[in-house]
């Protein structure tokens, strides 16, 4: 089935509120099968909201609106599509008693403000959504063709919770389609977009019947693949051979599938071998560590870092030799090296690994432009190097550079 959601706030047109109940109910749905073929945002005027969800009904006559239930004058979104259906809007009693009710189970003060009572205003031959995450019930308005409007609030909370629990099982009876549409994500880094493009040669376009999109970013390029309006079995089975037909070309780059976090493989990747880690850090100022130990029980692992900005922090720290920074600069895979095995044998642990590089905007040469990097692992006195460079502005030159790094470990650790 087709549904448009229409999303509702001039805070998201402004763009101080991230729609994040759109994608929510997109994700959701696309799980049992229901599309989201549109979505459109418009504010918070009674005609805006009228335009928005009557153009919707026409095209696809199945709409989700979220958002403007609230008690205040500028909850335009029940009265403004009462109007589109051609309905008047009454008092329902119950609800003014439901909301009386709650508000003195929590013990607010006095008696429930007069304003609240346009949360009970619904229009004539609506039906009523329960709400049991907040205050404003959600309405479900439907005309003689058939054609519906779905109306929820649009704090985030109250939202997702009667998307999953009233209105896609709502959706759902109307008219079970029996499909679903699946997706799996494969996590590369280390490699373009382009290059894995060229490594799946003719399965980069349509792997398998299974639609494949590629989702660069600092951790790297995310392979999405996604089957959709198929039976559930015939769904997972294709994903899967999808699945195994990409990895099979750029396995070796795939670090982990959906919401693998590569911080977290590297330190069960440490566990496992019962190894602990230490980091020196130039020009990431700390970030791998923050990486490293924001994954809840890392201290069994991780033994701690050091930032050496200034290279006399390199020297005195982490024993680099002058020679070599001389030689060969502080942005260089011999330093990288150098800081790797010190920060390993001062902090007397299994791993060192160390990140130093050109963030910019302003440090690079012609031959050490801005985003190269150098990272470096020592693993029980073997060393592994790596110089690359990252695009992006400063904060994500660190992020990138942070993720070859954490990638490197991971590669030395796996062999
Ligand atoms: P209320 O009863 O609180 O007024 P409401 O249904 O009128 O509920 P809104 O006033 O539109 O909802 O929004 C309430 C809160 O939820 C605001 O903080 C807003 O920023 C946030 N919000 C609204 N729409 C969305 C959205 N699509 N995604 C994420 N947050 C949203
Ligand atoms: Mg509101």
């Amino acid at each position: 089935m087709d549904v448009e959601l229409v999303s509702i706030g001039d805070e998201l047109l402004l763009g101080y509120t991230i729609d994040t109940n759109a994608a929510f109910f997109a994700r959701q749905a696309a799980a049992l099968g229901i599309r989201v073929v549109r979505r459109a945002t418009v504010g918070d005027g009674a005609d805006e909201i009228a335009s928005g969800v009557r153009e919707a009904l026409e095209r696809t006559g199945a709409v989700i609106t979220s958002g403007g239930l609230g008690p205040t004058a500028d909850d335009l979104t029940k009265p403004s599509i009462a109007a589109l259906f051609g309905r008047g809007m009454f008092l329902d009693d119950s609800i003014v008693e439901s909301l009386k009710a709650r508000w003195k189970a929590r013990g607010w003060p006095g008696e429930l403000p007069v304003a609240n009572h346009a949360q009970a205003m619904i229009p004539e031959g609506a039906t009523i959504l329960q709400n049991k995450h907040g205050s404003a019930p959600g309405i479900w308005l439907e005309d003689e063709r058939g054609r519906w409007v779905a109306m929820l609030p649009g704090v985030p909370r109250e939202f997702r919770g009667m998307t999953a629990d009233t209105l896609l099982p709502r959706i759902l009876a109307l008219g079970a389609t029996g499909t679903v549409i699946r997706s799996l994500t494969l996590r590369t880094t280390g490699i373009a977009e382009s290059a894995v493009a060229d490594l799946l040669g003719p399965l980069a376009k349509d792997p398998l019947g299974v639609s494949l999109a590629y989702l660069p970013g600092w951790e790297g390029v995310d392979l999405r693949l996604t089957v959709r309006d198929l039976p559930l079995e015939v769904a997972t089975e294709r994903l899967a051979a999808a699945e195994g037909a990409v990895r099979e070309k750029v396995g070796r780059w795939v670090y982990g599938v959906d919401e693998a976090d590569l911080s977290m493989l590297v330190l069960d990747a440490l566990r496992a071998r019962a190894m602990r880690i230490a980091v020196a850090e130039s020009c990431t100022g700390g970030m791998l560590g923050m990486r490293l130990t924001a994954v809840p029980g890392s201290s069994d692992v991780v033994q701690g870092g050091i930032i050496a900005y200034d290279n006399a922090v390199k020297v005195r720290d982490l024993g680099v030799s002058e020679a070599t920074l001389a030689a060969h600069g502080a942005v260089s895979e011999e330093t990288a090296r150098a800081m790797a095995s010190g920060v390993r044998t001062r902090m007397g642990v299994d791993v060192g690994v160390s990140i130093t590089g050109v963030a910019g905007p302003g440090g690079g040469t012609p031959e050490k432009p801005v985003g190269t990097f150098c990272v470096a692992v020592d693993v029980r006195g073997e060393v592994r190097s790596l110089r690359t460079s990252g695009v992006g502005d400063r904060h994500e030159i660190r992020q990138r550079a942070t993720q070859a790094a954490l990638s490197l470990v991971r590669k030395a650790l796996e062999g």
